[in-house]
């Protein structure tokens, strides 16, 4: 996806972090309980309620403890955002 400067990239990630909420099938919980708990993150997130640490520990909780790629690729928008516009998109 190719964005300019004018779309809203926390939207967008929030956006995503919903996909993955939805789509995750419930069979391993790192997925099932981590894709919804990550999109509220983001939600809170983008209305002034920065909770990196917590982001950060289900980053890795989803990469490494969920079973197939759906939950273990959730978080790679939202840690590419974290890490390239940090204070900058929002
Ligand atoms: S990681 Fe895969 S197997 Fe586990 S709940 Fe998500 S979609 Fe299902």
């Amino acid at each position: 996806m190719v964005f300019d400067e004018t779309r809203d990239l926390w939207a967008v990630a929030e956006g995503v972090a919903a996909f993955f909420a939805h789509e995750s099938c419930g069979k391993c919980f790192p997925c099932s309980l981590g894709t919804p708990h990550l999109h509220r993150l983001v939600w809170n997130w983008r209305r002034g309620e920065p909770k990196r640490e917590l982001l950060e520990e289900l980053f890795l909780a989803l990469e490494r403890g969920s079973l197939c790629g759906l939950g273990q690729a959730a978080p790679w928008a939202v840690r590419s955002l974290l890490e390239r516009f940090e204070g900058v998109a929002r």
